[in-house]
């Protein structure tokens, strides 16, 4: 193979074969790899003060160099004695016993032995005397009004003390080598009197994010930018397995400075860690790139995983890099499942310990064969209380998943679909998941926020699944949800939602959602008339470009009615949210749609009523009663939330749900 054209050979090493390159393989074997030509142990080893040791991991073994507590010592506040002297104490017949004179407060050592028949005041912490045995507690003494002390109460020996080396005895190993450090074991070593900690020194990780479109966040987005999610993800999540961040400044796609950030990274971090450039449009630059920073050079691109597919490992000269795929979700997944192990493994810590629950998923899911997938899910319960584990369904890129999800299923290699009812394994993002107390999935509305604000504010913890109207019913029939949000229109009765629901459900009215033609404002085609106006004349104009909604959309059925069999240029543009409408329109890639008036005034659009829209709940029966549920339908007639509801600009549904 020639060389790669434009790599730096700085190193001094002959160009190395890159047969590999492109060759997709599997998940175990691209770990294999990745590990052969690494062999990732701990990158060092640095000595720390006690004070700054919090959170590090411990190098090696700590043995107590002396004994804790370092002397036998009081446990209490009274009288240092000999047990035998006050054997025969009680009530009736204390026992008398003279002062040695001696006070021993904390930090006082004792000067006077107690000799039978004496006694030495001695304050807890306070180190025996010679001679003394036991103490006996001051409530079960009384001074004598000579100076001495009259004892109520016997003691035995070796009561109320604590002997030298009792807590940690010299020599005993106190904590082991990859301890990570909490507050119990900086208590540990301070007790010791360790002053310095040795700890593993903490690998430097160079995270890079490439992409003329990047902005970082915080920045003006112009158009065709978006902002720079994977360099701020794994920055985090590089410094939560161990490791710290450095963040160098996005680099656009150019073959130069690229190549500059690339060897600026590798001689100043331990591991190299770069998003985006992996796809074919700018033609594998970053991997071919990273191909001639050193040796061996690339040993995986390419893994059959999905999210996460152009993933390429590469080992320069004993330092790893990664350049994960660009889309959000992937570069988190292929660093989770290919880089967390080996960061973890350079840091010197143990592998992470991922909680794992047992599920069933309730839905197909369809899988290719020859691949892992990795499918994110949101936890509920199912009718009998069991674990469900939704899969939530975004096209790739949508960072949104995983604020619904707790977690992923993986589908092996092996299966073409994971069934209906399987049980699955779920795999948890943060260890301490617990199914939601309230679990509302199907039609997403921003109306739902003060709803579930107030749900909150009782004390539970919900979870909104954006499955839409048909998905969330379909589960609310299952007894898999609480709530199943909808706005479905019966086109035979032109009356929403009640067909829908069988006798295992309940409908409670939510609200109306005024539908309408959005355009922008100032368009002389639209301002001044009604929808239909408007509608009717815009179809014959052959400049207007209208965009329409996905089949199956509530509103995308109402459009049709309005425009009565006429097909606008522009029909067949599909967006599949109010959202997505709003945005082309506002963004003139489309003149005119159809969607709700909260959107349109959120993007500062024109709006033309044309008809409400019945959103609605379907609750299912069996869960009425639940608390979580009470409180949902308590929260939607409360006063406090419908005033919210009514500043977004819904109506309030007054217990009726009839015809648009
Ligand atoms: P690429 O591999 O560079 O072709 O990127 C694939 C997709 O991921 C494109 O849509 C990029 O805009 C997107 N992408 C790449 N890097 C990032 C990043 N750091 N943050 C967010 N999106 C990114
Ligand atoms: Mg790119």
């Amino acid at each position: 193979m020639p060389p790669i054209p434009g790599r730096t050979d700085c190193e001094g090493h002959a160009p190395m074969r890159q047969d590999q390159f492109l060759t997709v393989v599997g998940r175990e074997e691209a770990r294999r790899r990745f590990d052969e030509a690494l062999r990732p142990a701990p990158v060092g080893i640095e000595t720390v003060p006690l004070g700054e040791a919090h959170g590090r991991v411990l190098a090696r073994a700590l043995a107590a160099p002396i004994d804790v507590p370092p002397f036998d010592r009081s446990t209490v506040d009274g009288f240092a004695v000999r047990a035998a002297d006050v054997a025969t104490a009680s009530e009736t017949a204390p026992v008398r016993l003279a002062p040695t004179g001696d006070v021993v407060a904390c930090g006082v050592a004792p000067t006077r032995a107690v000799d039978p028949g004496t006694a030495t005041t001695i304050a807890t912490g306070g180190p025996m005397p010679r001679g003394a045995d036991a103490v006996v507690m001051v409530e079960q003494t009384e001074p004598d009004g000579a100076g001495g002390v009259l004892v109520r109460r016997p003691v035995a020996s070796g009561q109320n003390m604590a002997f030298a080396g009792s807590d940690l005895a010299q020599g005993e190993t106190v904590l082991r080598r990859g301890k990570v450090i909490g507050a119990p074991e900086i208590g540990l070593m301070a007790a010791c009197g360790t002053g310095t900690v040795e700890v593993f020194r903490r690998p430097i990780v160079a995270v890079i994010s490439t992409g003329d479109e990047l902005v970082p966040p915080g920045g003006r987005l112009g158009p065709a930018a978006i902002y720079d999610t994977n360099g701020p993800i794994v920055a985090a999540a590089v410094a939560e397995n161990g490791c710290v961040p450095l963040v160098f400044p996005i680099v656009p796609d150019d073959e130069a400075r690229l190549r500059a950030a690339l060897t600026e990274a590798h001689a100043r971090a331990d591991f190299v860690i770069l998003s985006g450039g992996t796809s074919k449009g700018t033609g594998d630059l970053t991997a071919r790139l990273v191909a001639g920073v050193g040796a061996p050079g690339i040993v995986v691109h390419g893994v059959a995983v999905k999210p996460g597919k152009p993933l390429c490992l590469a080992v320069a000269d004993g330092k790893g890099l990664a350049v994960l795929p660009g889309f959000p979700t992937s570069a988190m997944f292929t660093f989770h499942e290919f880089i967390v192990p080996v960061l973890r493994r350079l840091a010197g810590l143990a592998p992470r310990r991922e909680g794992r629950v047992e599920a069933t998923v309730p839905v197909r899911v369809p899988s290719e064969i020859g691949r892992t997938d990795y499918v994110m899910v949101g936890l509920g319960t199912g009718a009998d209380d069991g674990l469900v584990a939704h899969p939530v369904f975004k096209g790739s890129g949508a960072i949104s998943a995983f604020a619904q999800a707790d977690g992923f299923v993986a589908i092996e290699a092996l299966a073409d679909h994971l069934a209906a009812g399987s049980v699955a394994e779920v795999t948890l993002f943060s260890p301490e998941v617990r199914a939601p107390d309230l679990v509302i999935a199907g039609s997403h509305c921003v109306g739902l926020e003060p709803v579930v604000d107030a749900v909150i504010a009782e004390g539970f913890d919900a979870r909104i699944l954006a499955l839409g109207s048909t998905g969330g019913l379909a589960a609310a029939r299952r007894g898999e949800c609480d709530v199943a949000p909808i706005h479905l229109l019966d086109a035979a009765s032109g009356i929403y939602n009640q067909a829908f629901l069988d006798e295992s459900l309940e409908l409670v009215p939510g609200w109306r959602r005024l539908q309408g033609v959005v355009f922008r404002p100032g368009d002389r085609r639209f301002e001044g008339r009604t929808a239909a106006e408007a509608v009717a004349a815009i179809a014959e104009d052959p400049t207007a470009l209208m965009v329409n909604r996905n089949t199956g959309a509530g509103t995308r059925l109402l459009l049709d009615g309005l425009l009565g069999g006429r097909r606008p240029d522009g029909w067949t543009n599909q967006a599949k949210s109010h959202n997505a409408v709003a945005a082309a329109v506002a963004h003139g890639r489309a003149d005119w749609g159809m969607a709700i008036a909260t959107v349109a005034k959120a993007y500062g659009l024109g709006f033309l009523p044309f008809a409400d829209e019945h959103y609605d709940f379907a609750v299912v029966r069996a869960r009425r009663d639940r608390p979580a549920v009470a409180a949902f339908l308590l929260a939607l007639a409360s006063a406090p939330v419908r005033e919210r509801l009514a500043a977004l600009g819904f109506a309030v549904a007054r217990g009726e749900s009839g015809s648009p």
